[in-house]
């Protein structure tokens, strides 16, 4: 029988839900792990607040067939004096790798318990986490892992916004402003598909989103879909990548440069 994992760390919203039906498509048996997994947060991110409810997302799994929920306790994961990272290099020498030192050595370590606890064939990843993807992808491969990464399409509210279990961060005033991320990333698609420059759109990006109302921007770039480097000229493989902060709550999102329709 296949075995589907749907890694996650709960709070689940429609994004969560869309990875564990195409798991259903594709699998006999689903697995979904629930795991705030804290090496993957900086000393001052938000590890302690980040939404917990495991009654809920229980309740939400089982409501969408998922087989076998993995919620192992911390220890479990990390056992007294672990000391193992795994690490992925270049991929994850950019954007929010950056941003955020460590971040996808946590990732990569705690999927690989994950892949390693549950024995998955296929393991279902959103392109909501662009870079995580390709970083987990990279590492399957290299490590001749024998299985197979799925990526699948962002989903998003009515009004642009990726959906995030972040984004029960945001007061109502944050929440309005919060869709300028994917209005920005799509203006900015459209013009490139018409001959735009790169680095000024970059550039117009940014300013866009300060003058929206963001506070700080991490990042606007445009790279390269599976190489994740700083594109240079225009081509459609492209994707365009945005990390900003609404006060205390930092929001990424992308989007390919030819999704324009
Ligand atoms: P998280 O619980 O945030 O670690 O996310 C668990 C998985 O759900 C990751 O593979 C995410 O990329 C994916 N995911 C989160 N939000 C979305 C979304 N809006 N659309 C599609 N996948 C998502």
């Amino acid at each position: 029988m296949v075995i589907g994992l749907v890694p996650t760390m709960g709070a689940l919203h429609a994004g969560h839900i869309s990875l564990v039906h195409r798991a259903r498509k594709e699998c006999g048996l689903i697995i979904a792990s629930l795991f705030v997994n804290p090496i993957q947060f900086g000393a001052n991110e938000d590890f302690d607040s980040y939404p917990r409810d495991q009654e809920r997302d229980f309740g939400i799994f089982e409501r969408n067939g998922v087989d076998i929920v993995y919620a192992p306790a911390i220890d479990v994961i990390y056992p007294d004096g672990f000391g193992v990272t795994v690490t992925v290099s270049k991929l994850t020498e950019c954007l929010c790798g950056t941003k955020r030192p460590g971040h996808f050595d946590g990732v990569t370590t705690v999927v690989s318990k994950l892949f390693e606890h549950c024995q998955p064939d296929c393991a279902y990843f959103g392109e909501k986490d662009y870079q995580q993807l390709k970083v987990v992808e990279q590492m399957v491969n290299e490590l001749d892992l024998p299985i197979r990464v799925v990526g699948a399409p962002v989903i998003r509210e009515r009004d642009g916004l990726a959906m995030s279990s972040r984004n029960t961060y945001l007061n109502e005033t944050e929440r309005r402003i919060a869709p300028a991320l994917f209005r920005t990333m799509r203006t900015v698609a459209i013009r490139l598909s018409r001959g735009a420059e790169l680095e000024s759109q970059c550039e117009w990006g940014n300013d866009a989103l300060l003058a929206a109302g963001f506070d700080r921007i991490d990042y606007f770039e445009v790279c390269d879909g599976q190489t994740l480097e700083r594109a240079r000229g225009y081509r459609p493989s492209l994707r365009i990548f945005a990390a900003a902060w609404l006060r205390e709550t930092r929001l990424i999102d992308n989007l390919a440069a030819d999704e324009i329709d």
